[in-house]
């Protein structure tokens, strides 16, 4: 009996040579894509249908290194840099959506307080302390497998930037009684730690942005529910639930960025809010993806219909290709000079492609489905998937595609303090 024929491995999306990227970059993106070919491919539907938790995708990153993808090597971690993690989660985000967003909301609570952290002011004591407390992190990461998110919005304008958060930090001896609801809570009882921006208060003073803690709360602690349910149009597997902390009490050692630190990166790595682009980077090309394939006659238990030979088919091919293209320069461009203190034309820049990546990914999902036709469009494939997944990007605030623009035109027409007054 002849062996089934192996898939052929899909070429990356940013060619290694091309893109200039060293060998331990390729290895550590060809290791997300190879996981995201041969294992999540297949179980992407299942999530999608059932509105599950990607539970099995998580022991496969854990035993492939990629929970610790931004830990540095030091901490037992890959030591992968900014644009190293973006282009390896577009490469998960072709394979399935949900996985690569909520492995996002997991990467960053250690890009943040690690890289990124790591260009920020702290005085010599802020620092060694963040280091003690990081490394703490780190372990549970890399020996337990431990999953941390990030649940940020509260429904109002915080996690846009305009107010600090509602949820509230009370200092107390050896830590903070915590209080507050999160909505959109992805990875909701399923990660082992939510890392949750809430504001320090203390009696008499008021709210304030610059006094944001990024706290990472054990899921099991005293106080903390989950409610509600989860039944969207996309990113189903995220399962984002809402959040709520009653008098949670959280030790100083839960600290990811020490305090002031989170609004100092706010305000001065704005790239960080970037970071979930790089799933819709990965939807984006999968829509190509399957386009070619199916009109060449080539979709896995599809009949081998081709359907290529069509003037109109080839010239919508030919604009999909031109908008992918078009979206990763600038998407790459953007990843690649993220920094702190970025001049305006690098912001702009990066607002530019959160935007073109969050609506072109939908708008190449669309010419997708009209393009390959009825069938293409059948649940059995993972189109309409593709399609659904990549309509949530727009909305995902801080940066969604409406406040791209708004402080696109803004910050173009204005330079920073600058009124008509
Ligand atoms: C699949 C999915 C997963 C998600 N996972 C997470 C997660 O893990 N963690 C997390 O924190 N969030 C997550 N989100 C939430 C997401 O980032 C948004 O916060 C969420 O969609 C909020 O919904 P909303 O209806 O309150 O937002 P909106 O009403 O769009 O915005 C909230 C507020 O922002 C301000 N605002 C919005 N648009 C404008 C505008 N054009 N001009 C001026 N002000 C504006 C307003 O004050 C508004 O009330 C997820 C969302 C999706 C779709």
């Amino acid at each position: 009996m002849n062996a089934p024929a192996a898939i052929a491995p899909d070429a990356p999306i940013f060619d290694a040579k091309a893109f200039r990227l060293t060998d331990a970059q390729s290895e550590i993106i060809a290791r997300a894509r190879n996981l995201g070919q041969s294992a999540f491919a297949a179980r992407a539907a299942g999530y999608d249908r059932d509105a599950r938790f990607p539970t099995e995708n998580y022991r496969d990153l854990h035993r492939a290194g990629l929970l610790g993808i931004a830990i540095p090597k030091a901490h037992g971690g890959l030591g992968a840099d900014y644009q190293t993690y973006a282009l390896a989660a577009a490469e998960i985000g072709r394979y399935c959506g949900a996985t690569a967003l909520t492995w996002n909301m997991h990467v960053c609570s250690t890009l943040w307080s690690g890289p990124l952290a790591d260009d920020l002011d702290m005085d010599a004591a802020t620092r060694a302390e963040h280091e003690r407390r990081r490394a703490i992190h780190y372990r549970r990461i890399v020996e337990d497998g431990a999953i941390y998110s990030q649940p940020f919005s509260e429904g109002g304008a915080a996690a846009a930037g305009g107010v600090a958060f509602g949820t509230e930090a009370r200092p107390i001896e050896g830590g903070w009684r915590v209080s507050g609801k999160k909505i959109f809570a992805s990875l909701s009882g399923h990660a082992d730690y939510y890392g949750v921006l809430c504001t320090e208060v203390t009696e008499g003073e008021k709210a304030s942005r610059r006094n944001t803690l990024y706290l990472a709360i054990p899921a099991q602690a005293e106080g903390v529910s989950v409610v509600g349910d989860w039944d969207p149009l996309g990113m189903r597997g995220t399962v984002s639930r809402t959040l709520i902390f009653k008098d949670v009490f959280v030790p100083e050692d839960a600290a990811l960025m020490p305090r002031g630190v989170y609004f100092q990166a706010a305000m001065r790595w704005p790239h960080m809010f970037l970071t979930l682009s790089p799933t819709y980077m990965g939807l984006a090309q999968a829509a190509y993806d399957f386009t070619v394939r199916y009109l060449r006659g080539e979709v896995p238990g599809m009949p081998p219909v081709k359907r290529r030979m069509y003037p109109t088919k080839q010239i919508a091919v030919a604009q999909m290709h031109v908008k992918l293209e078009q979206i990763k320069a600038l998407w790459f461009q953007a990843v690649t000079e993220a920094c702190a203190n970025p001049s305006k034309a690098q912001v702009l820049r990066a607002y530019a492609a959160q935007y073109s990546v969050m609506e072109g990914a939908n708008e190449l999902a669309a010419l997708a489905i009209r393009t390959c036709g009825g069938q293409a469009m059948l649940k059995s494939l993972p189109l309409e998937r593709i399609y659904r997944d990549s309509r949530c990007g727009s909305l995902m605030l801080p940066w969604t595609a409406e406040l791209c623009l708004d402080r696109t035109g803004r910050e173009a027409l204005y330079e920073a303090g600058e009124t008509d007054e």
